[in-house]
């Protein structure tokens, strides 16, 4: 009996990590997911890690075949397999985290930053798949960007391309927690609208369910499901975050010629109070020639398992790559 390849997706957060068994046409086997223990040490995870992985193969080893396996972390570095200085996991200053699941598995492994993997998801199996040239924003604690320049995903000269969640919007803005003031993920992410919420709270007089909510408690959900019941100061926020954001992706049209712009993430439910400024402000500061030409997009995996295909998308490229 011919066995099914598989390649194995892990996707590595602050919180959780999740992983599935994903065939080339983007169908999950076995999923499963761990607590990330944020504070623990890289050797502790990973005994955890590869457990939970070995009980979830034993029912796949009939008739599937492990081919090898794509990672998505914060801070990965795709052409050394490392993690560096990782922002949330108290791994240390560099892991050599592909080269250890090698050895583990025997197979071979790529890794890169979870936003490079969702790219390569939506590439794959999901809304850009007849596309050469695409931006894929995801809107979550932070901002993160993954871009795709001639059906090849942008890695730079040290691997870390597609930083969008810290260009410059205002040099005496909002802290980030990069260091620098005024990045865009400070206003265009989960926790930048938080924090215009916040602002706006003090600046109008309206009223709002939002001022019942500690902030402490306050979520990006809260404030997408206040903007669809016609909250005024969750409007005005998103207004804010589209105007902002808007703005930027013009600065990131000039720069690469997208065909669209993919938009991922929790905050993307707000629709139309969240893409109709982006679409404006966009326009509005879009060299002429640019002018309604670039599609923003909301992503084809939402829902979906999208972080484990993303992850599992990369080996996928990857052999691609090999067999061009
Ligand atoms: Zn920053």
């Amino acid at each position: 009996m011919m066995k099914i390849g598989l390649a194995l997706g892990i996707d590595i957060g602050g919180t959780f990590t999740k992983f599935g068994f994903v065939d080339k046409e983007g169908n999950i086997f076995e999923e499963a997911s761990l607590p990330t223990n944020a504070k623990d040490g890289v050797d502790v995870f990973l005994v955890r890690l590869y457990e939970t992985i070995d009980r979830a193969l034993v029912g796949l080893k009939d008739h599937a075949e492990l081919k090898g396996i794509g990672i998505g972390v914060p801070n990965g570095n795709y052409y050394k397999g490392t993690v560096e200085y990782p922002p949330n996991l108290a791994w240390g200053a560099i892991t050599p985290l592909a080269a250890l699941l090698r050895q583990q598995y025997d197979v071979p492994t790529f890794l890169t930053n979870d936003a490079n993997a969702a790219a390569l998801g939506e590439m794959k199996f999901g809304i850009a798949k007849t596309m050469k040239d695409f931006v894929l924003i995801t809107l979550g604690t932070g901002l993160g960007s993954g871009i795709v320049v001639n059906g090849k995903l942008v890695y730079g000269a040290d691997g870390f391309a597609g930083e969008l969640g810290h260009v410059n919007v205002n040099p005496n803005g909002r802290l980030c927690g990069c260091g620098k003031k005024g990045c865009l993920e400070t206003y265009a992410s989960a926790t930048g609208i938080k924090r215009t919420v916040s602002k706006l709270m003090a600046d109008m007089t309206v009223e709002s369910d939002l001022r019942d909510i500690p902030y402490n408690q306050l979520t990006g959900n809260m404030i997408t499901e206040a903007a669809l019941q016609g909250d005024k100061i969750a409007l005005a926020a998103f207004e804010y975050t589209g105007r902002i954001l808007g703005l930027k992706l013009a600065d990131t049209v000039a720069h690469l010629s997208p065909e669209a712009i993919i938009l991922f993430g929790g905050l993307t439910k707000a629709g139309a109070w969240l893409f109709d400024p982006i679409q404006k402000h966009m326009e509005e500061n879009l060299f002429p020639i640019f002018k309604n030409k670039v599609k923003l997009l909301t992503s084809g995996l939402e829902g979906k398992n999208s972080a484990v295909l993303g992850a599992s998308a990369l080996f996928w490229h990857e052999l691609e790559k090999e067999t061009m």
